[in-house]
């Protein structure tokens, strides 16, 4: 099996601002597996706030090309199944990698896809018509900033909005003279005082808020428990659950756990992810970071398996290679080519 990786940097159509701070561009690493006249595609979306970067992915990717078989017909017959082991192994080849690990989790799944000639919803049995809603990221700024925001945002009925930054009250108050679309918050751990959060969730679900991500920081569990028996909606997990192993520690703390693929290395991750947060009770949403459409259609693959989708990611950037997820009517599309079903623009 061939693997080529190319470092790629995503341009953002508007500035992004975090409660970490704000930036243009996203470090990415595209990825491609080719054997047996079949070329699958992956991709490692890496916002610096995550700590990994171009020159770390591309080392670890090189490191990876000598566990993956020779003879692509060594690749599992059965499925997506028979990849786990050689996932795990590359898994524990090194400690962290984790959308580096993802771009190999999605071209191998991808190439398989093809190599199969279906769709992976298909090989997994889920149907596309139960696709949920998306979200719809807005930056903040001054009033005409937002207004242009929301009105570019028109294909979407449910928009997010990043808060935390200290002048949350304003931020809301702004969107709402431009549109009364329902809202979901991420304060991405930008809280800090529990009574102070507890007026905000009361306030937030009057102002049509559906559901507040991350809170406070990662580690005050007890703070986010507390605010929990409070909240008149959902709290999810963002920061405070990456992989598998985290979602024990999260139930009875958080409602729900946002599930990204550049998070929790790959769909294989994920999937075991969703059916363990269900077994949890936890509620799901499928999220991304600023992502071309390759990272967004393999998560696509899993979005009806969730409550809530945020796969925006390819929409906020001005580059992107590949097409084949789009949003119609407030909804990824799934992507109808077999494997993740995206095209790389310019080839067939
Ligand atoms: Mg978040």
């Amino acid at each position: 099996m061939l693997l080529r990786a190319d470092p790629y940097t995503l341009t953002l159509k508007h500035r992004f601002s975090l409660a970490s701070g704000s930036r243009t561009t996203t470090p990415c690493v595209l990825l491609e597996v080719n054997a047996g006249g079949f070329t699958g595609y992956g991709e490692a979306s890496m916002p610096p706030y995550l700590g990994e970067t171009q020159e770390g992915a591309m080392g670890f990717l090189a490191s990876v090309e000598s566990l993956l078989p020779q003879d692509p017909a060594r690749l599992p017959p059965e499925g997506t199944e028979g990849l786990k082991s050689l996932l795990a192994a590359i898994d524990q080849s090194a400690p962290a990698h984790y959308a580096a690990k993802a771009a190999v989790d999605i071209a191998l799944h991808d190439w398989l896809g093809k190599a199969l000639g279906r769709p992976l919803h298909r090989l997994w049995g889920i149907s596309p018509d139960a696709m949920p809603l998306t979200s719809y990221t807005i930056g903040i700024g001054d009033d005409d900033f937002v207004s242009a925001r929301v009105k570019e945002a028109e294909a979407f009925r449910i928009l997010k909005v990043k808060l935390g930054g200290g002048n949350d009250r304003n931020t809301i108050d702004s969107i709402r003279r431009a549109t009364g679309r329902p809202l979901r918050v991420d304060v991405n751990q930008g809280w800090h005082d529990r009574e102070e959060a507890a007026r905000m969730v009361e306030w937030l679900s009057g102002q049509g808020v559906e559901l507040v991500e991350q809170p406070f920081a990662k580690e005050r569990a007890d703070d986010t428990a507390w605010l929990r028996e409070r909240s008149p909606i959902p709290l999810v997990a963002d920061e405070s659950a990456v992989r598998l192993p985290d979602l024990e520690r999260i139930a009875g703390v958080f409602d729900g756990v946002n599930i990204k693929l550049m998070k929790c290395t790959g769909l294989a991750e994920a999937r075991s992810m969703i059916a363990r947060a269900r077994s949890l009770g936890l509620r799901i949403m499928l999220g991304c970071m600023t992502e071309t459409s390759c990272g967004i259609a393999a998560a696509a693959q899993l979005a009806p398996l969730a409550d809530w989708a945020d796969l925006d990611g390819a929409l906020l950037i001005s580059n992107d290679p590949f097409e084949g997820a789009t949003v119609r009517d407030g909804r990824v599309t799934m992507p109808e080519g077999d494997g993740i079903g995206v095209r790389k623009k310019g080839r067939e």
